[in-house]
């Protein structure tokens, strides 16, 4: 591309269109080693806030908050939120009684890696717009139930009447974290272990018989008790 310098400005005007940017577009303050300037570089808007007035707006629950709060210029994708349904349930109830039977730290933690990977399928263009009910959660868990059903679980696996409000309400604690991630990724690392058993192992009131990584899979009388 050849220059163009009739496009420049003179000197003069150079410094016309120079502008210091002394106060936060948010909260008006000064900028400071604690308030620190940031310019937005965005499509029509070049605003400048405090880094933190602006994250903290662009990270709130306002309507516009994914616009610049001074010129409403787009600035990014608005992150999706689930949809959940009060009245719980989608035009049908299946009236199934189910019970209560992990028992183990490995197997345990295997439902709910499972559960983990589950509950990422509601995060589709069909439940954003229509709506998460209890019993797409539901089914849902009981894929990952059955994920985890072989010889060793006769009569299947299933959770008690009593446990489904609680294990719902991590469901959508899950569903919320996949929603903010906005693709998937694996629930290894820390959050498997310091989150998400500890929370389904307290509604489930599971009383696991061995610590993580202690289950001997070879070892048959180390197995999994069934009961409800
Ligand atoms: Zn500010
Ligand atoms: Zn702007």
């Amino acid at each position: 591309m050849t220059s163009q310098p009739e496009a420049l400005p003179s000197r003069r005007e150079f410094f016309n269109n120079i502008v210091v940017v002394e106060r936060c577009g948010i909260c008006m303050g000064p900028f400071d080693g604690t308030h620190q300037p940031a310019h937005i570089k965005s499509g029509k808007c070049e605003h400048t806030f405090g880094i933190t007035c602006i994250r903290k707006w662009a990270e709130s629950d306002q309507a516009n908050s994914h616009m610049c709060p001074l010129c409403r210029e787009v600035l990014f994708v608005r992150p999706k939120k689930p949809n959940f349904q009060p009245s719980g349930v989608r035009g049908h109830d299946n009236g199934t009684i189910w019970i209560h039977g992990l028992c183990t730290h490995d197997r345990a933690k295997a439902f709910v890696r499972s559960m983990w990977t589950v509950l990422w399928g509601l995060f589709q263009d069909d439940y954003q717009q229509n709506g998460i009910f209890d019993s797409d959660i539901e089914e849902h868990i009981n894929r990952a139930l059955n994920d985890l059903t072989d010889e060793s679980y006769h009569s299947g696996l299933h959770i008690l009447s009593e446990h489904w409000p609680g294990i719902r309400s991590v469901a959508r604690c899950m569903i919320v974290k996949h929603y903010e991630n906005g693709y998937y990724c694996g629930c290894g690392g820390e959050d498997l272990e310091k989150v998400w058993m500890p929370a389904i192992s307290a509604v489930l009131e599971w009383e696991l018989h061995s610590a993580p990584g202690e289950d001997d899979e070879d070892d048959e009388d180390d197995g999994y008790d069934i009961y409800g």
